[in-house]
């Protein structure tokens, strides 16, 4: 069976298909389809999770899947949260938005955050029950950036219970313990029921 998976990230579709791989499906990207992209206009990872999955399922005829993450700074109610990849405004790059959160954080005692994954799987885009799995990973913020991995926010973010950030481990490592990950690995369980 074809599944669709809503990212334009090569990246993200690799991993996805070795997290899936024990479905048997044939999972492509919504670029590999040129379907573009949809809005994230909601107030929460679960419906814009939603909203992508509907978007692609509609574009494309078959099932699909979509994630929506980000980070969740306990200090800044919660902030950048679904804004995490325009933290620092539009187009703005990793580096950008890393500094921005630094400067918001700036004599703030409480470093708590979380990175937050919603992942969503429809069987068609008229569907009224999606499957829907959440998790987080739990760590503090850090003012020097550590770690050359990962991507966004990593290198600030220090993995609790480990002397690591997210950007100073390994992909394999990253990938079990992660929102994402685990968030994967949960909608896996819904779906063999
Ligand atoms: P997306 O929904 O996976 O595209 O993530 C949106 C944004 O959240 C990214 O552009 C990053 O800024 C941030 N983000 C999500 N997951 C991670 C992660 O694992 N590490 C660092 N930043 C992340």
């Amino acid at each position: 069976m074809r599944v669709v998976l809503a990212t334009r990230n090569d990246g993200k579709l690799k991993e996805m298909q070795r997290l899936f791989a024990p479905c048997g499906w044939e999972l492509v990207s919504q670029a590999t389809l040129a379907i573009d992209s949809a809005d994230e206009v909601r107030a929460t990872f679960v419906e814009n999770a939603i909203d992508k999955a509907r978007h692609v399922a509609r574009a494309s005829g078959t099932p699909s899947i979509a994630d929506d993450s980000g980070l969740v700074v306990d200090s800044l109610d919660g902030a950048p949260g679904i804004y995490s990849a325009r933290f620092a405004g539009p187009e703005r790059s990793d580096a950008d938005n890393n500094a921005e959160l630094i400067r918001r954080l700036q004599g703030e005692p409480n470093r708590d955050a979380h990175f937050y994954c919603a992942m969503v799987y429809l069987e068609h885009a008229d569907h009224p029950a999606p499957l829907i799995a959440t998790a987080g990973w739990r760590g503090t913020i850090i003012d020097t950036p550590r770690g050359d991995n990962g991507f966004g926010y990593d290198p600030h973010f220090l993995v609790q219970g480990m002397e690591k950030t997210a950007a100073e481990l390994d992909a394999q490592t990253k990938n079990r313990l992660s929102h994402r990950g685990q968030a994967a690995a949960l909608l896996l369980e819904l779906l063999r029921g």
